[in-house]
């Protein structure tokens, strides 16, 4: 059960330790305290853990500063969507909303190889109003002679061009613990030129320890992507470990699965549980075209499959989209074959605009039908 407290309540008030000294009482059920302190208001929630069911949500709505209650009928506690659950679906990070109701694009190069190329893409990310981007330094490589990316040395002048062009969110994937004291002293070396969003790949998404290190701090927000050879509960439970350590900030990628069904794409397109993630959850979900598709290859209409499975994922609802460009995709380091180049970047923010603008008048049009059934 979590009791949502009415915001801005503080915990020295007489009516919060009244509340606690309450809580305190009910046997065999402990109490896990949540704080997240927005720009307008600090919004606490309390879960009850142990044997809820005797207690009756009415009777707990009454307590001091509870301004309500939410019964968790379902896994994913935190992150999870309950009955009468109207706890936020969206958060904010570096002046960029983050929600199930918003879509911001995340193009950028999937390794950074060179102080040119990552400005090159960062150009014309601001030339086309981009403010967020994606930039490997860690990257986990199949074969250990493969390059594993330019690690923390690239850190500075990734964030410094960062800085130079306006982009506000970075997402980086860390495959370490380390790797997060590196991005922030690496950030403040560099005065917070930008913000990152730290990545858990599919190869790391049931790195448990990983993910409570992560979890347990709140300056990042996390995009966790689904792992590839796991079922979606076992990857969205892996994502409540992050918020079960804390950090609510959490995005949810699908990136396809690994299977020989997936031919003639390099792993099984799955953006169809792009709604499914956002019934059973609050979080907002990402597809990631590129390394689903891994291929350049187009239909016969001219569109690159990647542009395809973009719109597919957009019009079902998907709320950000992880694709990887490069200058010059044969001389990529990581990932060249599936790489947009950047003359293709106007295009693939069309469709994108398209796609969205169909994701809209479907739900208006889904509206207006529930409401022609509710009073029919
Ligand atoms: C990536 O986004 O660069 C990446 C390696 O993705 P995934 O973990 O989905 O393979
Ligand atoms: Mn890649």
């Amino acid at each position: 059960m979590i009791l949502i407290l009415a915001p801005n309540t503080r915990p020295e008030s007489p009516e919060y330790k009244q509340l606690m000294a309450h809580l305190a009482n009910f046997t065999g059920i402990s109490t896990r305290i949540h704080t997240e302190v927005g720009i307008e208001q600090t919004l606490t929630e309390i879960y009850l853990i142990g044997n809820t069911k005797v207690l009756s949500i009415e009777d707990v709505s009454c307590l001091p500063c509870v301004d309500s209650v939410v019964r968790v009928s379902e896994e994913y506690r935190v992150l999870g969507r309950h009955k009468n659950d109207d706890r936020p679906t969206y958060f904010e990070y570096n002046d960029v909303r983050f929600g199930q109701d918003t879509l911001n694009v995340f193009a950028g190069l999937c390794a950074v190889d060179t102080i040119e190329h990552v400005e090159m893409m960062m150009k014309a990310l601001r030339e086309h109003g981009q403010v967020c981007t994606r930039m490997g330094a860690y990257k986990p490589r199949t074969s250990p002679y493969a390059f594993q990316g330019h690690g923390k040395t690239c850190l500075p002048y990734v964030f410094d061009m960062a800085g130079k062009y306006g982009i506000k969110v970075i997402a980086m994937e860390i495959t370490h613990e380390s790797h997060l004291e590196e991005i922030r002293n690496a950030l403040y070396q560099t005065g917070s030129a930008t913000g990152v969003m730290l990545q858990i790949g599919t190869r790391n998404t049931q790195n448990f320890e990983l993910l409570k290190i992560v979890g347990r701090q709140q300056n990042f927000p996390v995009l966790i992507k689904r792992g590839f050879g796991i079922t979606l509960d076992e990857s969205l439970n892996a994502a409540e470990y992050l918020a079960s350590e804390g950090n609510r900030k959490v995005i949810f990628g699908l990136r396809g699965m690994k299977t020989n069904m997936g031919d003639p794409h390099r792993n099984f397109v799955d953006f169809s549980h792009v709604p499914a993630v956002k019934r059973l959850t609050r979080m907002p979900v990402c597809i990631d075209p590129s390394h689903s598709v891994g291929t350049r290859a187009s239909s016969p209409e001219g569109i690159l499959d990647i542009m395809h499975v973009t719109a597919q994922g957009i019009v079902a609802g998907a709320n950000m989209v992880l694709v990887d460009f490069h200058p010059a995709p044969s001389n990529a380091l990581v990932d060249g074959p599936q790489a947009l180049l950047i003359k293709e970047l106007p295009q693939f923010l069309e469709d994108i605009q398209i796609a969205r603008e169909a994701y809209e008048k479907r739900t208006l049009l889904a509206e207006r039908y529930r409401e022609k059934q509710n009073t029919a």
